[in-house]
């Protein structure tokens, strides 16, 4: 049997893999799977244009880029597969119709000793074989934390329930909500520290990275982010108490164009948050913060809470909350500057995180369309959005509200009753699109 891993056309998020290859933090879960695979194979690495000479290949998918990697290396290579099964799974493998039609096998959750079964052909309620179920007619899980991954925490999913959150949702948590808590120990040894705000612990003059994913205290309860106007000035406020000698740095991410938003409503409520921290500013106390705020917009996220919502890919955020440059300072005073980071992302690239989440599988065409149409990198990104709506490329199914008979991933559980909260929010008013573009 010949079996190998495989290697995208790397061509959403290139320094990824370019300085790390499969030994990042990112791929600790596959290096897991190769280390299974070797008790009964010995695995090659291979180009998409070469799969026809193996019996199984698998690729391993952790983000939405992963999604445009392997659409872009198929249609790209157009390979022969010659019988040979495309496996995929990882973190990022979620709804599978936007892929569909380039894979034989995939895998939901953790796939911890199962690979080799799963090769061999053994059923398991977290494994979708397209030769037995080609209309994704049954019910799959996800699977739920087995062993700690190769290099990992032990700590798997987190104490809290962000409404949009699909870490949180789609992993459950295997420590005590009340227990020990500190969400950095995941990543301590990857550089990559993120402490949920009310876990912030800042002890020294370093870089911190924490999230309000809500510019209001009403926004923020509203996407069960249980953080209070009082918590965010207690954390600041607490800083003036200790005796730092150089400046602490705070990146700060924060959701935008929740269903409610407007550009208006976005614009009023940045000015009244950037009171509220300029307000925070004294000058008889040595402390300095760096408070780096990163936005990002807000995506409904399968088997979530939010899963049935809409999305805003229409409003320019960085107009609404005065983001000039990609970078940019926007508050210096004596102990508090306030940075404007690059966005997360831009309104064309949330189409496409869009597609991944809300794709059927005959979709698959119009997404080649939009990532392959050169014409549109060229146009104002916001013209560029209106030009895939009113051409149809981008259905309302995709970034509008859905109804759950609408749902094109029913055929995916996760362990928590979301369904539940999810026709519970699709019903209350609060939560609706105010302004439809
Ligand atoms: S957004 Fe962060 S704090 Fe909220 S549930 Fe997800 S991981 Fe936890």
């Amino acid at each position: 049997m010949k079996i190998c891993i495989l290697v995208l056309d790397n061509i959403k998020s290139p320094h990824r893999r370019k300085n790390s290859h499969f030994d990042g933090f990112a791929y600790t879960g596959l290096r897991r799977i190769v280390r299974d695979l070797h008790k009964k194979y010995t695995p090659e690495y291979c180009h998409v244009s070469s799969i026809g000479k193996y019996d199984f290949v698998l690729c391993t998918l952790t983000s939405f880029d992963d999604y445009y990697n392997l659409v872009y290396s198929f249609e790209k290579n157009k390979p022969e597969k010659n019988g040979c099964k495309v496996i995929v799974g990882g973190a990022g493998v979620v709804n599978i119709n936007l892929i569909y039609k380039y894979i034989d096998i995939a895998v939901w959750g953790r796939g911890e000793n199962q690979i080799v079964k799963i090769i061999d052909g053994e059923q398991f309620d977290n494994v979708w074989r397209k030769e037995d179920d080609p209309q994704l007619k049954k019910q799959y899980n996800i699977r739920q934390f087995v062993e700690p991954a190769e290099g990992n925490s032990e700590f798997v999913g987190c104490r809290n329930r962000c409404f949009y959150c699909g870490y949180t949702w789609h992993r459950k948590s295997n420590y005590s909500r009340s227990g020990h808590y500190k969400g950095s120990e995941t990543y301590k040894q990857h550089d990559m520290q993120e402490d949920d705000w009310n876990g912030l612990n800042i002890v020294s003059a370093s870089h911190y990275v924490s999230a309000l994913d809500g510019l209001s205290q009403d926004t923020r309860f509203l996407v069960n982010k249980k953080i209070t106007d009082e918590s965010i000035k207690n954390k600041i406020n607490e800083l003036y108490e200790r005796d730092f000698n150089h400046r602490i740095h705070l990146t700060v991410y924060m959701i935008l164009g929740y269903p409610w938003e407007t550009q208006k409503s976005i614009a009023e409520d940045w000015k009244e948050l950037e009171s509220m921290l300029v307000s925070l500013d004294r000058t008889e106390k040595k402390m300095k913060l760096n408070l780096f705020l990163k936005f990002t917009p807000f995506n409904p996220v399968p088997l979530t809470p939010m899963q049935y919502l809409a999305s805003s890919p229409e409003i320019n955020f960085r107009k609404a909350i005065g983001q000039k440059h990609m970078q940019c300072k926007k508050y210096v005073g004596r102990n508090i500057h306030i940075f404007f980071q690059s966005p997360v992302m831009g309104p064309l690239r949330l189409l496409e995180i869009l597609f991944c989440s809300r794709a059927k599988i005959e979709d698959n065409e119009n997404y080649c369309k939009m990532i392959f149409t050169n014409r549109l990198k060229q146009i104002d990104r916001f013209k560029a959005v209106d030009f895939l709506k009113t051409k149809g490329i981008v259905g309302k199914h995709i970034y509008g509200e859905i109804t759950k008979n609408q749902s094109p991933f029913s055929y995916l559980k996760t362990y928590a009753n979301i369904e539940k909260i999810a026709t519970k929010l699709s019903q209350n008013k609060s939560y609706k699109k105010t302004v439809t573009v």
